[in-house]
């Protein structure tokens, strides 16, 4: 054999697993299908490449869910103080302006992936391009190389570091998970995750021109009553988008598979409750006492919103505040804490940053990222069943789970 090690996707996982490697002594193939590497990195960030965040490994951990322990081995391994090291040994500097998104200086992802090929230059790993892998190939019970769509290469270990499905538009396929369950893996369901929304309500559309800040988002509905989330929302022409949406979206695309529209509740009021609502709305009106709805609302939310609220409660919005009934003050009030809108659909995987779902977390070992069904398969990055939310935290897994995959090591005892 030529080779000790075969690497699937030259992605931010691939490349990390096959530096790694290199630089602990094996003779490296990496195989990618597409003409360039790093395809999702460079457009990562919008160009900017977030590659990681300030938080401490117990609260990064903490995002991914009830699964994210599973990252520990390898965050240990490469919390983002170690990765920043690793950027600046290949020369890439970087920084966090806002104390807590962590970018290449330069704020271009080109940076990072021009360095990250030179290291892989300079380690003399082949890479060749244009190679799509089909098949993990296997003799009792081990693995002993690939096959790909021209031809057969031999190693006595394989990483899978092909990625998810989500951006079709960037390269990006499921060929992956089709090798994983090949070789006997279970694939947990997949889904899009951090991708914007539709909705029913077309009102919505009248109100695109503002950012909401720090909006609060429910799913309205028993299965889902403890989850919540908070940040900022974009109104969208046929529904919702923004880092609240994003990050939100994995937990609402699976319920909209099973019930075919998700009811959502949604506070716009930056967190105020209905007393607070109604203090304001007092308080407001104590200046102007012949303010129109519109005009009371106004001063806490945004105009077009202000109105469509209105029109939702079925109240004029250009009628005096005062005038109003207490229950019709009662409805408005309770609308502004929480507004329902109705999850009817997304663009699926084509707008899909991230793939929710992957290959089970149980038949991989987090020490090592080693198969426990197949001697010598590893897997890396998002193809396994791990999604974080937006701000650094999908890079920083797929370059810590393609660092700690590289060290080849074997499953303990
Ligand atoms: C538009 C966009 C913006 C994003 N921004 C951010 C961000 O700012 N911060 C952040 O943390 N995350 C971001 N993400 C998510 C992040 O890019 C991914 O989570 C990350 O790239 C996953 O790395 P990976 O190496 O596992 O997979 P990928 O980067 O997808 O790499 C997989 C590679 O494998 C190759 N491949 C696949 N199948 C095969 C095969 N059968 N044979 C050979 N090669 C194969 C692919 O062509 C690809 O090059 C963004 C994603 C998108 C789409």
């Amino acid at each position: 054999m030529t080779h000790d090690l075969i690497v699937i996707g030259a992605g931010a996982a691939g490349m990390m697993a096959a530096i790694t490697a290199a630089r602990c002594g094996s003779r490296v193939l990496l195989l990618e299908k597409q003409s360039q590497s790093g395809a999702k990195l460079r457009a990562s960030g919008g160009g900017r490449c977030n590659l990681a965040n300030t938080l401490s490994s117990e609260q990064f951990i903490a995002r991914f869910g009830r699964e994210g322990r599973f990252m520990i081995p390898a965050l240990k391994a490469l919390d983002h103080d170690a990765l920043v090291e690793f950027f600046a040994g290949i020369g890439v500097e970087c920084n966090a302006l806002d104390g807590y998104r962590i970018f290449p200086v330069t704020h271009k992802s080109d940076t990072v992936v021009a360095a990250l090929e030179a290291e892989i230059k300079r380690l003399d790993i082949e890479l060749l391009y244009g190679q799509k892998v089909e098949k993990i190939d296997q003799q009792n019970g081990a693995v002993i190389g690939v096959t790909t769509n021209t031809q057969s290469y031999r190693a006595a270990n394989v990483i899978i570091a092909s990625g998810g499905p989500g951006y079709p538009s960037l390269g990006a396929d499921a060929s992956g998970y089709d090798l994983a369950a090949a070789t006997g893996h279970q694939i947990s369901e997949l889904f899009p995750a951090m991708l914007p929304l539709k909705t029913r309500e077309t009102w919505v559309k009248k109100c695109r021109a503002d950012t909401i800040g720090k909006a609060e988002m429910r799913i309205n509905l028993p299965e889902a009553k403890k989850l919540q989330a908070k940040g900022d929302l974009i109104f969208t022409e046929n529904g919702i988008r923004g880092p609240i949406v994003l990050d939100f979206a994995r937990e609402i695309t699976p319920l909209l598979k099973k019930y075919g529209e998700v009811p959502l509740l949604i506070n716009l009021t930056q967190g105020m409750n209905e007393e607070q609502i109604r203090e304001r709305l007092k308080k407001a009106q104590s200046n102007n006492k012949s303010a129109s709805v519109a005009d009371l609302l106004a001063t806490f939310i945004n105009r077009p919103l202000a109105r469509e609220l209105c029109q939702l409660a079925s109240i004029d919005p250009d009628s005096a505040y005062g005038r109003l009934a207490g229950q019709q003050r009662d409805e408005l009030i309770k609308l502004l804490t929480w507004t329902p809108l109705t999850v009817i659909g997304h663009d699926g995987f084509a707008a899909a940053m991230v793939t929710r779902g992957g290959v089970a977390l149980k038949q991989i070992s987090p020490e090592t990222m080693q198969s426990r069904l197949l001697q010598g398969l590893y897997f890396c990055g998002e193809i396994v069943d791990l999604d974080g939310p937006c701000g650094g935290f999908n890079l920083h897994w797929a370059f810590a789970s393609g660092h700690l995959a590289g060290q080849l090591k074997s499953i303990p005892g």
